[in-house]
């Protein structure tokens, strides 16, 4: 799942920096998927795919050297002279978190937990102990072993999960994500993932051909929701969304902040859930 924002900084290949209004400052993002794999299809992906990915695999010797780099550069001063950055240069020094997200899905990459040490020996090396590390997944591979024990040494470091859904039915997912990835296979992975672990749910309202989400998806999306937690997972907050740049599909497109606010009004009234707004 995309973060946002431009994930080519010089030259770099595995991270990138942002100033994220979610981080309130300086995040990280580390993009496993440099060659833009992705189990889902989703209508309002950003991903350019229209130009090939570049590598195909995670070097870890240098996403490491990548990351060190950039951690000193921004601590160092230098980021804040850079275009963008230099609007905000208080902000640019200190990275408030470091966060699994890029041009495709983080999780399918076959030694995620590999990457995970990566990224914390280099937190360690640089003594960024205040610094969360954020997964941001669209909840299909969670129930693999290397993915479950990246999740295990995140969650020692801060680690937070912030698991896509984007609907509460098997048609409506496979209408906004176009996944082969079972709708069932994501929900059972987010029931586990919180019952182990505080999760954070991200979704995406919009308008698919001119409609909203109809009442009753998202009654559907709620119950799902409810039914995480009824199995003793823990849903830490919402974050709802909509569309922020132009889609794939020109069909796709976004609501109005009064159309999400409506939303995350239902959800909260129909869970009980803490739900922050992001239109
Ligand atoms: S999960 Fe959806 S939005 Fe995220 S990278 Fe894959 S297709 Fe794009």
């Amino acid at each position: 799942m995309v973060q946002d924002h431009t994930r080519v900084f010089q030259d770099l290949i595995y991270v990138y920096p942002v100033i994220s209004r979610r981080s309130r400052g300086l995040s990280i993002g580390v993009n496993l998927n440099p060659d833009k794999r992705c189990n889902f299809d989703c209508v309002y992906c950003e991903v350019d795919r229209r130009t090939p990915g570049r590598a195909e695999s995670v070097h870890l010797d240098q996403l490491r050297a990548e990351l060190s780099w950039l951690i000193r550069y921004a601590q160092d001063g230098g980021l804040a002279t850079q275009p963008k950055f230099d609007q905000v240069p208080e902000l640019t020094r200190v990275v408030r978190d470091i966060a699994f997200s890029g041009d495709g899905e983080p999780t399918m990459v076959p030694n995620f937990d590999a990457c995970v040490q990566a990224v914390t020996g280099v937190m360690d090396e640089l003594g960024l102990d205040d610094a969360k590390l954020v997964l941001i997944t669209d909840s299909a591979g969670l129930d693999k072993g290397t993915v479950k024990r990246g999740l295990e040494l995140m969650s020692a470091r801060k680690g937070e999960f912030w698991c896509k859904l984007d609907a509460g039915t098997e048609p409506y997912y496979r209408l906004v994500n176009r996944s082969a990835v079972r709708f069932e296979r994501i929900l059972a992975n987010l029931r586990e993932t919180a019952q182990s672990h505080p999760i954070v749910i991200q979704s995406l309202f919009l308008r698919v051909h001119g409609e909203p989400m109809p009442a009753a998806e998202l009654n559907a999306y709620c119950d799902r929701l409810n039914e995480i937690v009824q199995a003793g997972g823990r849903i830490r907050e919402v974050h709802a969304y909509t569309i922020a740049r132009p889609t794939p599909e020109p069909w796709a497109t976004k609501l109005t902040a009064a159309e999400l606010k409506a939303i995350a009004d239902a959800i909260r009234e129909r869970t009980g859930l803490p739900v922050e707004v992001f239109d």
